[in-house]
């Protein structure tokens, strides 16, 4: 296949360094990929995407991007970012917390104030607020935004949530490439799934297996992880034929929902920043975290470990 188009934003390599004390603590070979340090528009897992989300609504001639996410969303945020350095407009849906119509509306939630909602403003996102619905609803809500810019003349490059496209997906595969295939596990946060289904195809060939920790509860997502697994075939003219019982995704520390703190989520915040002085995020990477701990602790996760980062810190600034 020809690479796709690249736009460089992201800071990569990003560091990679063991966790000495959590080591210690946890009994296994622990360590850090540091895709909070992506370095562009504050930094994030979606930093990876973006250089190849970007790169296409470049090629299409892209006026205006159009996405959408909850209103914290770390994409749209630095989505936004992106569409300022290359010049195009950003529109995006937000909702305060979408949510899966089995699973029902969660109580609580992080705050629809100040963390990435004042950094899409900074930014001059135009961000669009809608009631809190299910994620259907969002998707159509972004769709609608992306025709109301058309009917104004406008070209428009249409994202799906979390960037996670065949492109987005891409990204992590490449992303593997950094590190090798010297660990037993990678654990991160999966939610959109490019993530995992990028990084789950990157290390196929080597020892490493990839758990991804979700942070929604839909017990559907290995079926996106493997249709998603489709798309990047198709792209990249592999036949890795991945199907949805390939993909290691655990449910059990999603907590009350998507978007809404656990407790486990926040005690894996403090436990980090206190033993190694890295910050977590309550929405993602908190969650994660506290999956890999109990898994480490109950003998399942052993060996070498790695935890990507995903990133996120902005949420922690997140206020009613
Ligand atoms: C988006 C995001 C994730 C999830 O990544 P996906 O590719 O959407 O599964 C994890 N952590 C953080 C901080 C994110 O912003």
């Amino acid at each position: 296949m020809p690479e796709p188009r690249r736009i460089p934003l992201a800071c990569l390599p990003t560091p990679l360094h063991r966790l000495d004390r959590a080591s210690a603590d946890l009994g296994i070979d622990l360590w850090i990929k540091r895709d909070d340090l992506t370095g562009f528009a504050l930094g994030g897992n979606k930093g990876r995407k973006l250089e190849y989300l970007m790169g296409e609504a470049l090629d299409q001639c892209a006026e205006v991007v159009v996405s959408c996410g909850s209103l914290q969303s770390n994409f749209i945020r630095q989505l936004g970012a992106a569409c300022s350095a290359l010049g195009l407009r950003c529109a995006a849906v937000g909702m305060h917390l979408p949510y899966d119509p089995p699973a029902g509306k969660p109580e609580g939630g992080i705050g629809d104030k100040g963390g990435n909602v004042l950094l899409d403003e900074i930014l001059g996102v135009d961000l669009r607020r809608m009631p809190d619905g299910d994620w259907m609803d969002l998707f159509a809500a972004a769709h609608a935004l992306a025709e109301e810019y058309r009917r104004a003349g406008k070209r428009v490059y249409e994202v799906p949530v979390g960037g996670s496209s065949a492109l987005g997906a891409y990204a992590f595969a490449r992303a593997a490439e950094e590190v090798g295939g010297d660990f037993d596990f990678v654990v991160t946060a999966s939610s959109s799934g490019s993530t995992q289904v990028g990084l789950h195809s990157g290390f196929i060939g080597t020892r490493t297996r990839v758990i991804g920790i979700a942070c929604d509860p839909e017990p559907e997502l290995p079926n996106d992880l493997a249709a998603l697994a489709g798309d990047l075939d198709r792209l990249t003219g592999r036949s890795l034929g991945l199907t949805p019982s390939d993909f290691d995704f655990r449910l059990d520390w999603v907590g009350p929902g998507y978007g809404v703190p656990s407790p486990e989520g926040n005690a894996a915040i403090s436990y980090l920043a206190r033993t190694e002085g890295v910050f977590l995020d309550p929405v993602y990477s908190g969650k994660a975290f506290s999956g890999l701990m109990a898994l480490a602790r109950s003998g399942a996760l052993t060996g070498k470990v790695l935890f990507w980062h995903t990133g996120g810190t902005p949420a922690l600034f997140a206020h009613e």
